[in-house]
């Protein structure tokens, strides 16, 4: 899907006591959420922290399973490690996709909470990415979850998945799993 992009948020995001923090990079992240946006058709995977330490660890990992060992070891992989786009902000995000495509960006938030000022489904959202050719940015969290500032800035908000019963803590690698399936297949 040329128009659909994912960014996973490491600030700001909250903690257990809803505070605004800074989360740290998960090396599984990035291989399932890569994975997950290859297998999909994402056009790319946008890692966003404000860390330059973190950013320079997440280029290495990129690096491992693109240009060196991994990535010889494991050609799979490899194709899916290179979605891999690393940035400081979302605003620098919006700019590069801007620029890429020049098609208006839409930011869609994503939480295990209902919220936002434009809640859309699944199914919905799906439609938009077929009727019109707008970049979509799909916009998921680490931590406890996106912080409301920045869900506040999202054009549209995804309706949370929902499990069978009142639990719902789901991983962000089976969110964004989930999502993906639910916005290519019927
Ligand atoms: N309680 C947090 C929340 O409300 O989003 C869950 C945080 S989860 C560890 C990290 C990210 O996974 C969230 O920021 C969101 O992007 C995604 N996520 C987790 N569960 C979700 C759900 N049920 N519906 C939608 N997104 C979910």
């Amino acid at each position: 899907m040329d128009n659909l992009f994912v960014a996973l948020v490491h600030y700001p995001v909250v903690n257990r006591r809803q505070e605004t923090i800074a989360s740290a990079l998960t090396n599984l992240d990035l291989h399932d959420i890569a994975r997950a946006c290859m297998t999909f058709g994402v056009r790319a995977f946008y890692v966003i922290t404000p860390f330059p330490d973190q950013r320079d660890l997440a280029r290495q990992i990129v690096r491992h399973w693109t240009e060196g060992a991994g990535g010889q070891l494991n050609p799979d992989r490899r194709q899916a490690l290179e979605k891999i786009r690393i940035a400081d902000t979302l605003e620098d995000v919006i700019g590069q996709i801007a620029t890429e495509r020049h098609e208006p960006v839409i930011c869609v938030g994503t939480s295990a909470r209902e919220g936002g000022q434009a809640p859309v489904t699944a199914r919905q959202l799906r439609h938009r990415l077929t009727v019109t050719n707008d970049s979509h940015l799909l916009i998921f969290g680490t931590a406890w979850g996106l912080a409301n500032e920045l869900l506040s800035r999202c054009d549209l908000q995804l309706a949370p998945i929902q499990g069978s019963d009142t639990y719902n803590h789901l991983s962000v690698r089976s969110a964004v799993s989930i999502y993906l399936d639910r916005l290519t297949n019927d």
